[in-house]
Order: C-alpha cells, then sequence, then structure tokens
C-alpha cells in the first residue's frame, strides 16, 4: 500500500531534554506540504552541531525536538508545487538551503539564501509554521529543517541536493555538512594553486576536511597546527606533512610559520572557533598574495583584533559558511568528485552504529573519539 499522502509512522531518536540520552520512539510524520519534500533516510551521522543543541548551553532550549543534519536518503513523497524531485531521488538534507530566487541566490558569489539560511531556533517548517512530527498528538520540533535522526522526515525543497543515484549513501551523507564545508573552504575560497603551501588550524573533521582540499589542490606542504597532538598522527592520512602546536613554542605560532616557510604560508584555512586561532591564521601568510579563510565559529563576545598594517601589506583576510557552496547547486557536483576517486571519504567515516544504539554516536564525540560516527537507519 502507498504512503503517500498518508502519516507514517517510523522510529525516531527524539531528544527531549537537553543532554539526556536520545530515547528512540515512535512518531508520526505527516506528509509533506507545499514545496516540502518527505524523505526515507537511510544513513546519518553526527556532527558536533547535533551535539551542540542537545546540549543547549547558552542556546535556546527546544524540546523535544530530533536533531540530526548529515544525512543520505531517498525521496518517499513530494508536495505540491515540487517539480524538479520524484519519489526514488537519491538526495542529502542540507542544513541551510537555496530557494533559487532571492539576490543571494542569483548572485554567482553568495550561498546565503534569504529564505533558507541555516536557523537554529527555527522547530518548524516554514509554509505554515507547524511541525510534522509528533507523538499521540503532541508536536515535536525539527532541527535546521533537516531531522534526520528518524526513518522519515519532512524537509523544504530548497534543502533537498539531489544526487547520483549511484553514489554510496553510507559515505556520502557525510558531505551534507563538515566534509563540504572544510573542503569548499579550500577549493572555493581559499584556492590554493598547484605547488602552494597551505596551513591549516584545526585538526578536527573541517580541518581535516580542508586539508583534504589541499591535497587535491596539489599543495606541496600542508602545514597542520592544533594544540592537542593526539590529532597529529591522524592527520598524516590526510595528507598534512608538517604539524605545529602552538604550545610547543615560546613565541606567536604566526612567527613559527613565517620562519618555516620564509615568511608565510600562501593559503591558511582556520577550523577552530578559536579567535586566537583566526588572528594567527590571518597573521601567518604571506605578504603580497597571502589569503586566510576563516571557517570556525567563534564565541559571542570575540572580536578579530590585528594592525591594519597586515592588510595594506596585501594579505586577505576572508570568511565562509559552508564552503561557500549552494547546496542544490554545487553539492551534487562534489559527489562526482567522490565517484570519480578524486575526494576521498572513506578515511573520514572512522565508525559505524545501528540506529538503536546512535548514543553510542554521542558518547564517541564527546570522548573526541574518531572523526565521523555513521547510524545505520535500517540496522
Ligand atoms: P573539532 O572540535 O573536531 O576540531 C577543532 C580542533 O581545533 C581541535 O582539534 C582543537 O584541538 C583545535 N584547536 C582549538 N583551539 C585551537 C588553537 N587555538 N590553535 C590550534 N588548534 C586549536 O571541530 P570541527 O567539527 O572540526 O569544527 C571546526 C570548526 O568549524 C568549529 O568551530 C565549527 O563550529 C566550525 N564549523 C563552521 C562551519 C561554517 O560553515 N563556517 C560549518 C561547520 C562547522
Ligand atoms: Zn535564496
Amino acid at each position: 500500500m502507498s504512503s503517500v499522502g498518508q502519516v507514517i509512522r517510523c522510529k525516531a531518536a527524539v531528544a527531549w531534554e537537553s543532554g539526556k540520552p536520545l530515547s528512540i520512539e515512535e512518531v508520526e510524520v505527516a506528509p509533506p506540504q507545499k514545496d516540502e519534500v518527505r524523505i526515507k533516510i537511510l544513513f546519518t551521522s553526527l556532527c558536533h552541531t547535533d551535539v551542540y543543541f542537545w546540549d543547549a548551553k547558552g542556546q535556546n532550549p527546544l524540546f523535544p525536538r530530533i536533531l540530526g543534519h548529515e544525512a543520505g536518503g531517498i525521496v518517499e513523497s513530494v508536495g505540491e508545487g515540487v517539480t524538479d524531485l520524484e519519489p526514488g531521488d537519491h538526495v542529502l538534507p542540507i542544513f541551510t538551503g537555496e530557494c533559487k530566487e532571492c539576490a543571494h541566490c542569483l548572485s554567482e558569489e553568495s550561498n546565503m539564501c534569504d529564505l533558507l539560511r541555516i536557523n537554529t531556533d527555527r522547530g518548524e517548517m516554514i509554509h505554515d509554521g507547524k511541525s510534522r512530527f509528533s507523538i499521540n498528538g503532541k508536536p515535536i520540533y525539527h532541527f535546521l529543517g533537516t531531522s534526520t535522526f528518524s526513518e522519515y522526515t519532512v524537509v523544504h525543497v530548497g534543502q533537498v541536493a539531489k544526487i547520483n543515484p549511484d553514489a554510496p549513501l553510507d559515505k556520502v551523507c557525510v558531505l551534507s555538512c563538515g566534509m563540504s564545508t572544510g573542503f569548499g573552504a579550500t577549493v572555493n575560497v581559499a584556492k590554493p594553486k598547484k605547488g602552494q603551501s597551505v596551513a591549516i588550524f584545526g585538526l578536527g573533521a573541517v580541518g581535516l576536511a580542508a586539508a583534504e582540499g589541499a591535497r587535491v589542490s596539489g599543495a606541496s606542504r600542508i602545514i597542520g597546527v592544533d594544540l592537542n597532538p593526539s590529532r597529529f598522527e591522524q592527520a598524516k592520512k590526510f595528507g598534512v606533512t608538517e604539524f605545529v602546536n602552538p604550545k610547543d613554542h615560546d613565541k606567536p605560532v604566526q612567527e613559527v610559520i613565517a620562519e618555516m616557510t620564509g615568511g608565510g604560508v600562501d593559503r591558511s584555512v582556520e577550523c577552530t572557533g578559536s579567535i586566537q586561532a583566526m588572528i594567527s591564521a590571518f597573521e601567518c601568510v604571506h605578504d603580497g598574495w597571502g589569503v586566510a579563510v576563516l571557517v570556525g565559529v567563534p564565541n559571542k563576545d570575540d572580536a578579530f583584533k590585528t594592525h591594519p598594517v597586515n592588510l595594506l601589506n596585501e594579505r586577505t583576510l576572508k570568511g565562509t559558511f559552508f564552503g561557500n557552496y549552494k547546496p542544490r547547486t554545487d553539492i551534487p557536483a562534489v559527489v562526482e568528485r567522490y565517484m570519480n576517486q578524486e575526494l576521498e571519504l572513506d578515511k573520514f567515516i572512522t565508525h559505524s552504529v545501528p540506529f538503536s544504539e546512535i548514543n553510542k554516536a554521542f558518547e564517541l564525540m564527546l570522548a573526541g573519539e574518531g572523526l565521523r560516527c555513521v547510524i545505520r537507519m535500517d540496522a
């Protein structure tokens, strides 16, 4: 019997309150409304942002909520007005959207859609301000418009990238957030030329994806900077050729890098969220041509301070959101780069658990173990 137009009852991992283990519940998922798509999620992975909003420290707590935003799945049905997707399409839901109509979407340079830009406080669908999830009639909030910790979810069509159906969803699911963010920061924004040197600040999943971007771009030297020495061993697999731990030096890390490179690196990408690392990442690029790109999300009260002469000396400072990728237009091509064996993803997936053990993925991330844990929905 077709489920189109019907409420689907399925399993979802519900966060009832901050910091408490998720509980797997039977939920009701309403059919997709105007400009919405209902997706059967097959694989989802855990990202820091999920843990951040589960913990809800310094956030607007919004519970009960279904978290999750890195995922891959198959379209089950589409709502009114959806013409470019149909049941059976393989898709990645994306936490930030592309309406294809606003000034940002019409600009070649921006991916910061006015309608569907990331909104962490919104818990309902924009069409009618209601949730599509409920338990015994009580609504459960959405997260980032994706809520992928559910066997079925409803997403705005502008937040869905249609991808090659041959792409393995258990691998390419990680492209729906962290890997694209880091990779795009390097290839789309820092744009190192072949043979140039690149410094990566922060060797977590995002920083290692930025290093992967440097490797694919043919960087000659990839200098990894991290305060945690245990990150260095793993980073070797990602083409990082040299390491600097700021704690090992009694001068600022930008001076250490300038000495190592005869004046500074050609490009740097900051993936830490530390304001000190952001300033160092900028000040360590070579004068005359160096470009620094900020990716990390700073604390609320941080301020970036540098002497303006660092800019006058022809250094460029940039920032980026989701690697400057437009989710619907650009992400399918990133999937193709993986299919063509240009970009490697398998090395980012260090763990995998069945859906019933989703809390294990949280434990691994809280313990700082591994990079990405893929959660298998059918297991
Ligand atoms: P992570 O916590 O796994 O890795 C961060 C690394 O930075 C850690 O290894 C840590 O030891 C290191 N670090 C911290 N302070 C440092 C310092 N002062 N100098 C050198 N290293 C330092 O985080 P992640 O998941 O890889 O994410 C990295 C950042 O990217 C976060 O701030 C995250 O919020 C941000 N992010 C941004 C976007 C965007 O679109 N701009 C998207 C996703 C994530
Ligand atoms: Zn838009």
